[in-house]
């Protein structure tokens, strides 16, 4: 079927037309759709069995252009092919982390899954202060289910390069490379920043040891092919309850750094601790709910080393070190060594990826909803100096990082006495 954008009564036809949804609803004559798309390039519809709200899809489709910049990004809709192929690459490593897939359709650009019913967009959650006492095992499977099995640990040197050649993927890239990397800190008509940070804004413009840093991440970035990356990890990716979570909107993926996913959570939960100086006023409140949030980086961190490190050691059938090269005396305590210190080398990229993205956020082109949602420019002010600061420390000092506690330690230092400005 040759492309054309669905609307609100055309997603019916669509629906009633496709073999491969014909056993999910026993009704097709009383469909009800609605459009929730809040992202920046998609159209994103729920379809219902109105008489049997039990039945529904979601239904993703990319539009030829990209929502948030106008004309000046173009887009083609390509980029659908890499999240259908993600989304199926993660619903082999990662079931049940993930909607399932139901069909796809590469002409027609969109693809149809599971409605996440029970599930809300992570971002919201932590700003109502909700705890989920199931996501640091949920979230750190599906990294290093998807990083690890998709990496040269694992596969051999064809099998990654044949997958890696699956994930070009050179639009969005583009988009990580200048929005993420370049844009944010020189000057360029997109970025949007609180005009009350704005003698921060142009210090990190102007500050040479950091910006060799960060073009040092940007090659990061843009060179090192270790494993397939969701490349858009952060809490609007996510949606969850109590129960169950689930990693939505891979259309990103590409063969990158480990680092940065592992980078994209941790921040996002750190600015979400931010956003708490505005949104929980009540200072008992808030510091209980920091001391989770921070709890909840620490945790991460650990357990995805833990699992990365036992997965390595129990699948160590890729080419780049196989069992074979460590067949001699003490090499089982090499491997182990020369394990210990890749995860540690994780860590610092996570530093210098994650501190960059701290930096994007306040001076780019896309803040985050836990800032945006805050009014008042100078509660908002509060947090966005918190973040470039932070964000800033853990880039430059990222080498010299060797436990989770030296990250959340700079959190810590920066926030120690905050003051906020009552009105
Ligand atoms: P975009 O790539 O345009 O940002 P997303 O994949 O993030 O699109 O989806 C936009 C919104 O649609 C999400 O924030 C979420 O509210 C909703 N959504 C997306 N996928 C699902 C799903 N499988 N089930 C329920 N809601 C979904
Ligand atoms: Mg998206």
């Amino acid at each position: 079927m040759t492309y054309r954008p669905l609307d609100e009564t055309t997603v019916v036809d669509y629906i009633a037309g496709r073999p491969a949804l014909v056993g999910i609803f026993s009704d097709l004559s009383r469909l009800s759709i609605r459009e929730v798309g809040d992202g920046n390039l998609n159209l994103v519809f729920i379809v219902e069995n109105a008489a049997n709200p039990n039945e529904s899809v979601v239904v993703k489709q990319a539009l030829p252009f990209l929502r948030v910049a106008g004309d000046s990004w173009p887009l083609t809709r390509e980029r659908m092919r890499y999240e259908i192929r993600a989304l199926l690459k993660h619903n082999e490593l990662a079931p049940g982390l993930v909607p399932a897939v139901y069909d796809y359709d590469e002409e027609m650009s969109l693809v149809v899954m599971e409605h996440l019913k029970h599930h809300e967009i992570m971002r919201r959650s932590l700003v109502a202060r909700q705890r989920f006492p199931r996501f640091v095992d949920h979230i750190t499977t599906f990294l290093v289910n998807s990083l690890f099995f998709t990496s040269d640990f694992y596969l051999t040197g064809p099998e990654k390069k044949l997958l890696a050649a699956q994930f070009v993927n050179e639009q969005l890239r583009k988009l990580q490379e200048d929005f993420v990397y370049t844009n944010p800190y020189k000057m360029s008509p997109e970025n949007r920043w609180n005009p009350l940070v704005d003698d921060a804004v142009q210090a990190v413009r102007r500050d040479a040891p950091l910006k060799m840093a960060i073009a040092e991440m940007k090659q990061a970035y843009m060179t090192h092919a270790e494993a397939l990356i969701h490349a858009d990890l952060h809490t609007g990716s996510i949606m969850l309850n109590a129960e169950d979570t689930r990693v939505i909107d891979p259309e990103f993926a590409f063969f990158g750094p480990i680092a940065y996913d592992v980078g994209a959570v941790l921040q996002n939960l750190i600015l979400n601790y931010l956003s708490h100086y505005a949104h929980t006023p009540d200072p008992v409140e808030r510091a209980e709910y920091q001391a989770y949030l921070l709890e909840m980086v620490r945790d991460i961190w650990i357990e995805f080393a833990r699992k990365f490190d036992a997965v390595w050691a129990a699948n160590n059938r890729g080419e780049l070190v196989p069992q074979s090269y460590w067949a001699f005396p003490g090499g089982d305590e090499a491997f182990v060594e020369y394990r210990s210190r890749t995860i540690r080398r994780l860590l610092r990229e996570t530093a210098g990826h994650g501190g960059v993205k701290f930096l994007r956020r306040v001076m780019g082109i896309v803040s985050v909803w836990d800032f945006t949602s805050i009014q008042d420019l100078r509660a908002r002010a509060v947090a966005e100096r918190l973040a470039i600061r932070i964000g800033r420390r853990w880039v430059m000092e990222r080498n010299s990082v060797n436990s989770i506690d030296d990250l959340i330690g700079i959190v810590q230092e920066e926030t120690a006495d905050v003051s906020i400005n009552e009105p």
